[in-house]
């Protein structure tokens, strides 16, 4: 945990982006302009290290990788295969069961929080902090009111149980949980 990002990190980084970016390539985010998906690990890895100054190399290539099994065919071998299990390990915290149903795995993640490792927890508090800022910014079109101020209080209940939270990062949370549709 909490190495530096130095030169040598930066390869598997790039290729972590080219990896997100081609298996995301063919979605869109929720939003009013359906902006293309790889924004939204972009968005985390901004969060991390530009805004929280969090430059541990796995947990900013886990970002970037967030979404790639439960969203798209990527498997938690593949990534092992490509980018080490550490990395990997850090994704499969973080990643929904889709044989489940909605409601189930929103209750999970609440119920999961507290057991997130450190580096997978850095990655779930930028998750939400970007999810909401995305849903104060632009939300999806048939979304209402009601439906938008539950997304912001389950995101929040998650993140309550998250351990050992870095300060600057919550903060970041916090001020996007306060833009909550009133
Ligand atoms: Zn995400």
């Amino acid at each position: 945990m909490a190495r530096a990002f130095d030169a040598a990190a930066l390869p598997q980084f790039v290729r972590a982006l080219e990896f997100a970016s081609r298996k995301h390539s063919m979605q869109r985010r929720k939003d009013a302009d359906a902006s293309p998906y790889i924004n939204h690990p972009i968005s985390l890895v901004s969060i991390l290290a530009v805004e929280a100054g969090i430059h541990d190399p796995d947990v900013l290539c886990a970002a970037l990788l967030h979404d790639t099994v439960e969203d798209t065919d990527t498997t938690g071998v593949e990534l092992i295969e490509h980018f080490g299990s550490a990395i990997a390990e850090i994704v499969l915290e973080v990643t929904d069961d889709k044989s489940l149903e909605k409601q189930q795995r929103k209750r999970l993640q609440i119920e999961h929080a507290h057991s997130l490792s450190p580096a997978a927890g850095l990655v779930k508090l930028a998750d939400k902090t970007a999810n909401l800022r995305d849903m104060a910014d632009s939300p999806p079109r048939n979304w209402d009111l009601q439906r938008r101020r539950d997304y912001f209080d389950w995101a929040k209940e998650v993140v309550d149980g998250v351990q050992d939270v870095p300060p600057t990062l919550r903060a970041l949370f916090d001020a996007a949980y306060s833009r909550r549709p009133s």
